[in-house]
Formats: C-alpha cells, structure tokens, sequence
C-alpha cells in the first residue's frame, strides 16, 4: 500500500554531525511525521513537517496522567547503498499491544510502516554509511487532549523523529565489549497484571532510581528481578536477557512482565535454526550464581536494538561479584552479534526475510 503523506520541507536545513563522533540521541535530522486522531474521524492529517518542537496546551493528557507509548527501531545502509529496516512490522504490532494496555488507539500496520518508510526516504541523506551506525528511529503517541480527569483521551498525536546514531560502545571500529551489571534486589520494573511488556514512558520513569543506583556501585545496567519473590531474572536495562548454563541458553518467558524485544525474538529464531538448546523458562537468580561456581555458567548477554547484543563479563549480587567468560565476550554471543548486524546491515545474505528496502 502507497501512502501519500503531505510534506512541508525545511527551509532550514541543519548541518549534518561529524560521522565519527556521533553519540547516541543527540542529533536529529531535518524533519518529522506527525499524524492525528480524534474519535470522529480516527488517525488523520499524516505529514511531514520540519523538526521542530510541539505546541501542546499544558492540560494536554500525557503530561498528567502518562497515557504515551513509543518504538525504536533502525534504517541501515548496506554496502551497495541501500536503505533497509529490520523487522519493521514487529515494532508495528507492539506498539499497537503497548497502545492497547493503556486505551490508545490502535494504528494500522500498513500505515506505521508505510509512515517509517516515507520519513526514512525523505531523510535518506541523514544515514550514515561509517560502519557501527545507523539511523535510530523513535515513533510515539502521545494523549494531546486537554482535561484534567483519568479516563481515556479522545485525542492523540502520532510522531516519528529520526536520530543519526554512532556505535553503542566506546571502542574503535566498534565492536563489543563487556558490561559490568548490577542485580536490583528491592526495586522492580514490571509485575504480573501490569504493563511490562508495553513500551510505555512511566516504565522508564519507574527505572531509573535503581539505573541510578546500579551506576553509583560501579555498573552498566541492572538486571531485573521478578516483583514478587525478587528472585527470578527478568530483563538487563532496557535489554533481554540470556543465560547460557551447561550449553542450553535461557531467557525469561513473556508472561506479561517482559518487553517481547524484536531483537530477541530473533535471537531465539536464530539459536533454534543453529540447532542451539533455547528455552524460555524462569531461571532464579541464585541458579545462576550456583551455576557461576560450579562452571557450568559459560555465557550472559543482552539483546535489544540499540546495542544488538551486549555481553556481560561481570554481575554483581549482593556482597559477590560473579566474572563471566572470564570477562570477555564469550563465543555464542559474538556469533550472534555477527549474523544479526550482518543481516541487518546487508553484509549477510538474510535468508530469514527479515529486511525490507526502503
Ligand atoms: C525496547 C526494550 C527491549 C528491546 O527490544 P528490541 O525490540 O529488541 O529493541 C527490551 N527490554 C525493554 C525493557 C525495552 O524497553
């Protein structure tokens, strides 16, 4: 399906970043989409506007009661110049699963990928071809209807802004390096009956006072445990997790308290076509260190679209510090990473359909 979207083009356009410095989020390119709903009339007016900032009336809806949802995703240049997106229908259907939790309106899958693929072309210019980057894309809906009351909005704003990203890490020509990460054993991300699996923003406000805490004992990241016995592995950050105990990898299950990742759906896809032991089943925390000690704990790794995959050389538990893979990036981890960013980025042939072009 075609879509033809109205576009106002900037009459001021931005320099573009140094590719070799570029920081992750800190640029945006020359324009964004935005598209309406009412009830009357449902998602209205798509567009491309010149980036800039939104006028909202301050008893707008999500500045009280937090109704908002967002995706993120990337466009990559492949080596004979195109531009592809990497699952792009699966970041459609969770949207509408994070809009549904929340009462927002859902919005065609056509019309969410058809609206990605126009910006990404209008803003072709602004991808980046050094290895290691790429352009994130970050769609949301926002409750842009003024009232003060909690009940449903009866009026939405969808934006898609795009951002020229450099690589993950910190290292030369890229690559991967091991992460140090803390176990939050009082404060949790997610429960049974919650939102979890939604992106929706007031998980992340949630976060960050125990991202705060993981950073001051010398950590990347948390990793999550369960809400109510606080010992089961949920998920790394805003990443999945995967524990690799006696050559069987296992994540936790998508019961409602995970965030299903595309990133790590395809990551089970994959170790299934390797002919690898993939389980998604609960794993305790304790299991783990159990399983540190008696060396039969070869591999932990996050997954997820900013960094693909992420090893972990070191957790720290309580009063332990547990070192994994001997703090390097360990073999199945390094071999993912490189199918998944070699299919990503058109190095690879992707036998799986995963891509489309732009
Ligand atoms: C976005 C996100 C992920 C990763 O999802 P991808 O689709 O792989 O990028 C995992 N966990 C949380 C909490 C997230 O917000």
């Amino acid at each position: 399906m075609k879509h033809d979207f109205k576009f106002e083009k900037t009459s001021n356009p931005k320099q573009k970043p140094n590719p070799d410095t570029l920081k992750f989020g800190k640029n945006f390119t020359d324009h964004m989409f935005l598209m309406n709903y009412s009830t009357e009339k449902g998602w209205h007016d798509g567009r491309i506007v010149p980036y800039g900032n939104l006028s909202l009336d301050p008893a707008a809806a999500v500045f009280h009661y937090g109704q908002e949802a967002f995706e993120g995703m990337k466009a990559y240049r492949t080596p004979d110049g195109n531009v592809r997106l990497f699952r792009p229908y699966m970041n459609a259907a969770r949207s509408n699963a994070s809009n549904a939790r929340i009462c927002m309106p859902e919005i065609d899958c056509e019309l969410f990928v058809g609206a990605i693929k126009a910006l990404v072309d209008t803003e072709r210019d602004w991808i980046p071809n050094k290895p290691n980057t790429s352009l994130y894309i970050r769609p949301f809906i926002i409750a842009d209807d003024p009232f003060l009351g909690v009940h449903p909005a009866a009026t939405y704003l969808f934006v898609i802004i795009c951002s020229p990203v450099g690589p993950y890490y910190d290292i030369p020509g890229g690559g991967l390096a091991p992460a140090k990460i803390y176990v939050e054993c009082e404060y949790v991300r997610a429960t049974l009956g919650g939102v979890g699996f939604a992106k929706v923003g007031g998980n992340y406000a949630a976060s960050l006072l125990a991202q705060m805490r993981a950073v001051s004992e010398g950590c990347a990241q948390v990793l999550w445990l369960d809400a109510i016995e606080h010992s089961y592995v949920e998920e790394i950050g805003t990443s999945n997790a995967f524990f690799v105990i006696n050559g069987e990898v296992i994540t936790a299950p998508l019961l409602g308290t995970i965030l299903p990742g595309v990133t790590r759906a395809s990551v089970i896809e994959l170790l299934k076509k390797w002919g690898v032991k993939i389980s998604e089943r609960r794993l305790k925390i304790d299991d783990v260190a159990l399983a540190a000690k008696d060396g039969s704990l070869s591999e932990i790794f996050a997954s997820g679209t900013a960094a693909v995959i992420s090893p972990v050389g070191e957790i720290k538990y309580k009063d332990s510090k547990i070192t994994i893979a001997g703090g390097g990036v360990g073999p199945l981890a390094q071999r993912l990473y490189d199918t998944l960013y070699g299919i990503q980025t058109g190095t690879i042939k992707d036998d799986m359909g995963w891509t489309i072009n732009v």
